[in-house]
C-alpha cells in the first residue's frame, strides 16, 4: 500500500498525459503558453500503463484520473484507456478535460471502459470564454459534454472557477444551467498554479462566497458532510435533491487530512501534492530497466513522505515551480 507517515493510504491516481493545452485559460497559463515538455521527456503509452498497472496491481490504487494539460490532446487516449480498464482488479476510470474534442472522443472513450468525465465550464457567455480562456470554443465545450452525456459518461460533473469582476456573476447561471442539463456543479477555489504566479487571495473567491452567491437563488442543505471522508467537494443538496452542488474549497477549507491522492506527472515524476515541491523520478528509474518490484519500492518511499498538508495558509509557502498544467490538475 501507498501509506504515508500520517496514516494516510494513496488509493486515488492522477495521471497528467500531456503538459500541452489548446486552451490558455488565465488562472492556469499565459496567453503565448508554456514551454511544452520535450517529447523524449514525456511517459510513452507502454510507460504510462506499465506504471499504472503496478500502482494498481501491486499498490492498492482503485481510482485512475486521467488529465493534464489536455488529456484529449494525447493522441493514444483511447487506447490507453482501454489498457488501464484491463487491469485487475478493474480501476475506476476518468478524465478531466477541458471538453474540446469530447464530442468525437466521447463515444470511443465509453466503449473504452471510460466511467465518468469532468468537463471544465466557466462561462455560459461566449465572449467571456474568449477572454478567459484566449479561444473561442465555448461551442466545442458546451457539444463535447452533451456527448459526453449521451456516451454515458455519468454523472457528467463540470469544474467551475469563480474569478471575482469575471464570472462571479455567473455562479447562479452556471448551476441552473447545469441542473437543467443533469450535470453535477463543482466550484472550485482558486488555486496559486499559474504560471504567471498571479494568483492573490484577495482575487480568490472563497467557498464562503460560492455559498453566498447561491442561497439567494437555491435552497442548499449539506449532504453527507459527516461522511466527506477524502472527497474534496463539500456537497449540498440543491432544493431538496436528487440534484447536487459541490464546493471544493481547497484553500480555505482544505482537505489535506483525509487526502487519498497521488500524482504522477507527463514525465514520470511522483508527486504527493499539487502543491509538493518534491517529485519523485519514476522515469529515470524505468528507463534504467528497473523491476516492477523496484518501481513499487521507489513508488513507496516517496508516498511515506508525504508532508502534513499544502501550507497555503502559512508565511512560509511557496508557490511550486511547476504550474497546474505540467503536474495535471
Ligand atoms: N485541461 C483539463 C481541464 O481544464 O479540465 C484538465 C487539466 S486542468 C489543470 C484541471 C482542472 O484544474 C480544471 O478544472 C481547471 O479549471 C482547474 N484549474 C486549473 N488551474 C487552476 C487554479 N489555479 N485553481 C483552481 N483550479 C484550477
Ligand atoms: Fe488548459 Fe485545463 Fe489549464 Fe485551461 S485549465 S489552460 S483547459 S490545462
Amino acid at each position: 500500500m501507498l501509506r504515508d507517515s500520517f496514516g494516510r493510504v494513496a488509493t486515488d491516481l492522477r495521471v497528467s498525459l500531456t503538459d500541452k493545452c489548446n486552451l490558455r485559460c488565465t488562472y492556469c497559463m499565459p496567453p503565448e503558453g508554456l514551454d511544452w515538455l520535450p517529447s523524449t521527456q514525456l511517459l510513452t503509452a507502454d510507460e504510462i500503463v506499465r506504471l499504472v498497472a503496478i500502482g494498481v496491481e501491486r499498490l492498492g490504487i482503485t481510482e485512475v484520473r486521467y488529465t493534464g494539460g489536455e488529456p484529449l490532446l494525447r493522441r493514444e487516449l483511447v487506447e490507453i484507456v482501454a489498457r488501464t480498464a484491463a487491469l485487475r482488479p478493474r480501476p475506476h476510470i476518468s478524465v478531466t478535460t477541458n471538453g474540446i474534442g469530447l464530442a468525437r472522443l466521447a463515444k470511443p472513450l465509453a466503449e473504452a471502459g471510460l466511467d465518468r468525465v469532468n468537463v471544465s465550464l466557466d462561462t455560459l457567455d461566449r465572449d467571456t470564454f474568449k477572454r478567459l480562456a484566449h479561444r473561442d470554443r465555448f461551442d466545442d465545450v458546451i457539444a463535447g459534454l452533451a456527448a459526453a452525456q449521451d456516451a454515458g459518461l455519468l454523472p457528467v460533473k463540470v469544474n467551475t472557477v469563480l474569478m471575482r469582476g469575471v464570472n462571479d456573476h455567473e455562479a447562479v447561471p452556471l448551476l441552473r444551467f447545469c441542473l437543467d442539463q443533469g450535470y453535477e456543479l463543482r466550484f472550485i477555489e482558486q488555486m496559486p498554479l499559474d504560471a504567471q504566479h498571479g494568483w492573490s487571495r484577495a482575487d480568490m473567491v472563497t467557498a464562503d462566497e460560492i455559498l453566498g452567491l447561491l442561497t439567494g437563488s437555491f435552497d442548499l442543505t449539506p449532504d453527507d458532510l459527516e461522511e466527506r471522508g477524502s472527497a474534496p467537494a463539500e456537497r449540498f443538496l440543491v432544493d431538496g435533491g436528487p440534484a447536487r452542488v459541490g464546493v471544493i474549497g481547497s484553500v480555505t477549507r482544505p482537505f489535506c487530512g483525509a487526502c487519498d491522492r497521488v500524482r504522477l506527472t507527463a514525465d514520470g515524476q511522483v508527486r504527493n501534492c499539487l502543491f509538493a515541491n518534491e517529485e519523485s523520478d519514476l522515469r529515470a528509474a524505468l528507463r534504467a530497466g528497473a523491476s516492477d518490484a523496484e518501481l513499487s519500492e521507489r513508488w513507496i518511499a516517496a508516498v511515506a513522505g508525504k508532508r502534513a498538508g499544502h501550507g497555503i495558509d502559512d508565511p512560509s509557502f511557496l508557490q511550486p515551480s511547476r504550474p497546474m498544467s505540467a503536474i495535471g490538475g
